[in-house]
């Protein structure tokens, strides 16, 4: 079985991954997710993350219930 690892660009750290998950065309990879789960609200990192997940969010129609 060949498994077929597309190489995408994370959207949060812009680096190259073949893992990640994958929200649209965009990748967010693993180390990035974890980050966001572990980064505090309060913390500045998490606007700029939060930021770059809405422009994805608010342009699809897909509501994230989490
Ligand atoms: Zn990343």
């Amino acid at each position: 079985m060949a498994l077929e690892m597309m190489e995408q660009n994370c959207l949060i750290c812009n680096h190259p991954h073949t893992v990640g998950i994958n929200v649209l065309e965009k990748r967010i990879c693993l180390k990035c997710e974890q980050e966001i789960v572990e980064t505090d609200w309060n913390d500045p990192k998490y606007d700029e993350y939060v930021a770059s997940l809405k422009k994805l969010w608010l342009g699809s129609q897909i509501s994230y219930d989490k």
